[in-house]
């Protein structure tokens, strides 16, 4: 992974526009991490979660190309792998309108980037 200066100042330099270059590319590297840069972060989700997880992406995305708007951003639209980094900058930039908009993928990404805190299912 390689950033620039530049794209570090500005991923903190508003830390709460839900776009930050570095996670993003944090996120991508954890994907990749299992061997396979798909948006299933394996790593991160125990094994009853991997299913779940995937369809509540591809239904999340089939919505997000549907409308042609979200809050999400729509570059996550691109594809499950793309979707895994913009909602993990979405989860640590504006985790409260993501809750609120997005309970059940908020509940699973806490649950895989803060696993002692969130509730087990
Ligand atoms: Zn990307």
């Amino acid at each position: 992974m390689i950033l620039s200066k530049s794209s570090l100042r500005a991923s903190f330099s508003n830390p709460v526009d839900g776009e930050n270059t570095v996670l993003h590319e944090f996120a991508h590297l954890i994907d990749k991490a299992d061997g396979a840069t798909d948006g299933i972060p394996e790593y991160l989700l125990s094994k009853p979660q991997v299913l779940p997880w995937i369809s509540l992406v591809r239904e999340t995305i089939n919505e997000m190309r549907a409308r042609g708007h979200s809050d999400i951003d729509l570059y996550g639209a691109t594809n499950e792998t793309e979707f895994f980094a913009v909602i993990t900058e979405y989860f640590f930039e504006q985790p409260g309108k993501l809750k609120e908009h997005h309970p059940e993928l908020f509940s699973m990404l806490e649950q895989m980037f803060h696993p002692q805190a969130a509730p087990k299912n």
